[in-house]
């Protein structure tokens, strides 16, 4: 397994709809891995194929976050949202290419999810709280939506302006 780098907003990966995966390969499976170790390492409790520079539909997470619970990495190959629930609920949001910026943001608290495993079966799981809201930021991911999209321009703009300031900072070391 390998830790990918990942891609830190604005970047033009960021914004482009990712493309479905046709079938469950070895490369897909080792993408797979990959992402996972570098979500833990990150640590984030979720990761976008487009993070990282592949621009397919996969994504990871594992939003076990009570003592009582214990870790559960998930693999979803092409997620689509099948069913929301009227009821919405606000969390506050972070991302792993949005390093140290958090805002509230307003979502359907329960989801239906559809997904291709890497067992080549299809998928279907009802997600609620963390990760409900964890799932849907992914899949936003895939098509090249970001969370601070849901924020006021003027908040949006000053965390862009700081991301911006962050990548020139990495640049020089
Ligand atoms: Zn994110």
């Amino acid at each position: 397994m390998t830790l990918r780098p990942i891609l830190i907003h604005p970047d033009p990966r960021l914004k482009t709809v990712a493309d479905p995966v046709d079938s469950i390969t070895d490369e897909i499976r080792r993408l797979a891995d990959d992402m996972l170790e570098t979500m833990y390492d990150a640590p984030g409790i979720g990761l976008a194929a487009p993070q990282i520079g592949q621009m397919c539909r996969l994504l990871v997470m594992d939003a076990a976050k009570e003592e009582d619970e214990s870790a559960r990495p998930m693999v979803l190959v092409n997620p689509t949202v099948t069913w929301t629930s009227e009821a919405r609920s606000v969390y506050e949001e972070g991302c792993l290419s949005i390093p140290e910026q958090f805002a509230e943001v307003e979502r359907p608290a329960e989801v239906e999810v559809q997904w291709l495993g890497l067992d080549g079966e299809t998928h279907a799981e009802r997600f609620d709280g963390l990760w409900a809201t964890c799932v849907q930021h992914e899949i936003d991911h895939l098509d090249g939506k970001l969370f601070i999209d849901y924020l006021k321009p003027m908040k949006r703009q000053m965390i862009t302006r700081k991301m911006v300031k962050l990548k020139r900072e990495r640049a020089r070391g």
